[in-house]
C-alpha cells in the first residue's frame, strides 16, 4: 500500500509517499514559507533532489502543488497517477482524552480535533488544515490521524496526573499528555524486538529521544509508563530553547519583575530559555559544545544541566520500573552526539550501566541498531535512529486495512 505522510505545520508541510510492503521511501518531501513570501518545495525521488519557488497562499495550494510534483516526470515521477495512493497519514499533535490510538478521520473525529485545539493551539490547527487540504484534494481517499500524545495513554494515572484539585483535572483535563510517542514507540519496538531476537531481557527500557526537543520515557513490558514531557512540551529536560522543569511560582515572578504578561512568560520559557538561554550562543547543541570545549563557562553550564537532568530522569524511571533493562537514545543528540551520551551515562555504573567510550565516541548518524556498552554492562545501551514516518504509515495502513474488514 502506497500510504501518503503528512506533516502540517503552520507554514510548513513535511511529506514522505512510502510503500508499506518494503516500508521504502518512493518519495520524500518539504513545502516551506505558506501564505509568506518565498513559498518553495523540495522534493527527493530516488536519491535525485528537485525544486520549485512558488507563491503558495495556503495549505490547500501547498498540497495541489504537492500532489502534482508527485505525478510529475519533471520532479521525478513518484506516482504515474494520484490514484495510487491508496490512504494519507496525518501526524496530529494531541489526543486531548478523546482518543488512545490512531484512527480515520470522519466528521465526529474532526469535530473532536477542533475541540482540542486549545491543547496545542500552535499546532492543531495547521495539522487541521492538513487533513482538510486532503480532503479537498484527494477525495474518497481515508485520511489517518496518527496521534504525538497516544503512545503515553497507557500513563497509569499516578503518573500522568498533577497534585491539583480533582475537580480541575475532571474541568479542564490538565494532566501530563508526553509527546515524541510515535517516536519512542518505534524505538521502543525496535529494541523490544532486538533484545528478544538475543533472549536479553526487554522489560524496563529507557528510551531518551534527544533533538531540539527532547524526551526521556519509561517503557514497561512495552507500553509507556511515564515521561518528561507534561501537558505541553515545555516540561522535562532543559531542551534547544525550552526551560524544561521550573517552579511555577517563577511564572509569576517574571510576570511582575520584567512587567510580561503570562503568556509572555510562557512564549520566554519556549523559546528564550534552554540551552540558547543559558549559553547565550546557539540553540543548537553543536554550537554550545563547541564553545564549552573552548572554556565558555555558560556554554559548560548549559550541556552539564542538558546531561545532569536527563541522567537523573533515567534514574528515576529505573526506580519507577523497579529495574533498568536498556537505554535508548534517539533523535540528532541522542543518535549523533558521543559527547553528550557520554555526560548522561557516566555515573550510573550503580544501576548496571557502562559505557564503551571508544565505540560511543565511533557511533555517528547510524543506519541500524548500535550497541555502546561495554561487554560486562548488565544494561544495553542501545542508539537506534528514529524513524516516525514509518510508525505513520504502517498505523495508517493497519487502520485502513481494519476499515475494510
Ligand atoms: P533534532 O531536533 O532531532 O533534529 O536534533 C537537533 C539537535 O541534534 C541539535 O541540537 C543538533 O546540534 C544535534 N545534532 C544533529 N546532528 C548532529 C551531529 N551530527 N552531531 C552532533 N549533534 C548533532
Amino acid at each position: 500500500m502506497k500510504v501518503l505522510v503528512i506533516n502540517a505545520g503552520s507554514s510548513s508541510v513535511k511529506y514522505q509517499l512510502i510503500q508499506t510492503d518494503d516500508e521504502s521511501v518512493v518519495a520524500k518531501g518539504g513545502i516551506e514559507r505558506i501564505g509568506i513570501p518565498g513559498s518553495n518545495l523540495s522534493q527527493t525521488v530516488g536519491g535525485k533532489k528537485y525544486e520549485i519557488a512558488k507563491y503558495l497562499p495556503d495549505h490547500n495550494a501547498a498540497f495541489e502543488l504537492m500532489l502534482d510534483c508527485l505525478t510529475s516526470p519533471d520532479f521525478g515521477g513518484a506516482v504515474k497517477d494520484i490514484s495510487e495512493i491508496e490512504a494519507i497519514g496525518h501526524r496530529v499533535l494531541h489526543t486531548g482524552t478523546d482518543f488512545h490510538g490512531s484512527v480515520e478521520v470522519d466528521a465526529e473525529v474532526e469535530r473532536l480535533l477542533r475541540e482540542n485545539i486549545h491543547l496545542g493551539p500552535l499546532h492543531m490547527p495547521a495539522n487541521i488544515a492538513g487533513i482538510d487540504a486532503c480532503i479537498k484534494a484527494l477525495p474518497g481517499v481515508p485520511n489517518v490521524a496518527v496521534f504525538d500524545t497516544a503512545f503515553h495513554t497507557t500513563m497509569p494515572d499516578k503518573a500522568s496526573m498533577y497534585a491539583i484539585p480533582y475537580e480541575d483535572y475532571e474541568k479542564f483535563k490538565i494532566k501530563k499528555y508526553g509527546f515524541h510517542g510515535t517516536s519512542h514507540k518505534y524505538v521502543s519496538g525496535c529494541a523490544i524486538d532486538y533484545l528478544s531476537s538475543k533472549g536479553l531481557p526487554w522489560g524496563k527500557i529507557v528510551t531518551c529521544h534527544l533533538g531540539n526537543g527532547s524526551s526521556i520515557t519509561a517503557v514497561k513490558d512495552g507500553k509507556s509508563v511515564d515521561t518528561s514531557m507534561g501537558m505541553t512540551p515545555l516540561e522535562g529536560v532543559p531542551m534547544g530553547t525550552r526551560s524544561g522543569d521550573i517552579d511555577a511560582s517563577v511564572v509569576e515572578m517574571l510576570c511582575s519583575w520584567k512587567d510580561m504578561t503570562p503568556s509572555e512568560v510562557v512564549t520566554y520559557l519556549n523559546k528564550q530559555c534552554g540551552f540558547l538561554g543559558v549559553s547565550g550562543v546557539s540553540s543548537d547543541s553543536r554550537n554550545v559544545l563547541e564553545e564549552a570545549e573552548k572554556g565558555n563557562y555558560r556554554a559548560r553550564l548549559a550541556m552539564d544541566m542538558f546531561t545532569y537532568r536527563v541522567k537523573k530522569y533515567i534514574g528515576s524511571y529505573a526506580a519507577a520500573m523497579g529495574g533498568l533493562d536498556c537505554i535508548v537514545m534517539t533523535g540528532g543528540i541522542g543518535e549523533n552526539s558521543g559527547p553528550l551520551r557520554k555526560g548522561i551515562l557516566d555515573g550510573l555504573e550503580f544501576l548496571g550501566v557502562k559505557l564503551d567510550e571508544k565505540v560511543n565516541a565511533e557511533v555517528r548518524q547510524p543506519k541500524g541498531i548500535f550497541e555502546i556498552q561495554t561487554s560486562d554492562s548488565r544494561v544495553r545501551i542501545l542508539v537506534i535512529p528514529t524513524n516516525e514516518e514509518l510508525v505513520i504509515a504502517r498505523e495508517t495502513r493497519d487502520v485502513v486495512n481494519a476499515m475494510k474488514r
